[in-house]
């Protein structure tokens, strides 16, 4: 199964969506991560990668589809994957090879957002950059669902206020049916 976990920042969707990676045994990927690690070398790549992380703004489209297609090259997608972070807009949704089969999408009120985001503590988590990628987030990322809704993808919406053993437990249920 093809399944995207989709949400907004500091829902909490990574815990869920390498769980649920983890308990299909598909590979899993996570763009931030993916450009955490090409944004740590020295190279001109990197340091752009940097640039648009460390504001807050999205990585240009180009960058992100090829480093993610790239990612697919060299993973066995036989029984299917789990994507969390991509797509964050229309143009990556629409450059994905694979079929999506399912999209999970983690809630959270934006006042407890805030808070967990800000306890993070990781550089690009300051208040200026986290309301610029939470309105990124509501313009360009959010209109996705209706996009997956109008190509008869299933949407699953769960709401990540419970403890994480109880949304675990959701989620468990949700992938035996
Ligand atoms: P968050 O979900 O809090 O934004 P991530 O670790 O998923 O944290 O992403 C960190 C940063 O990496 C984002 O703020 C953005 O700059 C960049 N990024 C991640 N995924 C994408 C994507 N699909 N398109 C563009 N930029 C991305």
């Amino acid at each position: 199964m093809n399944i995207i976990v989709f949400g907004a920042q500091g829902t909490g969707k990574s815990t869920y969506a390498r769980y649920i990676a983890e308990k299909l045994c598909v590979p899993y990927v996570y763009s931030g991560d993916l450009f955490r690690q090409m944004s740590s070398g020295n190279t001109p790549l990197g340091k752009k990668i940097r640039d648009y992380v460390s504001q807050g703004l999205l990585v240009p489209d180009e960058i992100v589809i090829s480093a993610v297609i790239d990612c697919l090259k060299k993973s066995d997608l036989s029984n299917g994957i789990v994507f969390d972070g991509f797509p964050r807009n229309l143009k990556q949704a629409k450059a994905l090879p694979t079929d999506i089969d399912l999209v999970i999408h983690i809630t959270l009120p934006e006042k407890i957002i805030l808070e967990r985001l800000l306890k993070r503590g990781r550089s690009d988590d300051t208040i200026e950059t986290i309301r610029k990628r939470l309105e990124i987030y509501s313009n360009e990322t959010a209109p996705l669902l209706k996009f997956y809704q109008e190509n008869g993808v299933k949407i699953i919406e769960i709401d990540n206020t419970p403890p994480i053993g109880v949304v675990k437990r959701q989620i468990d249920d949700l992938l035996k049916k």
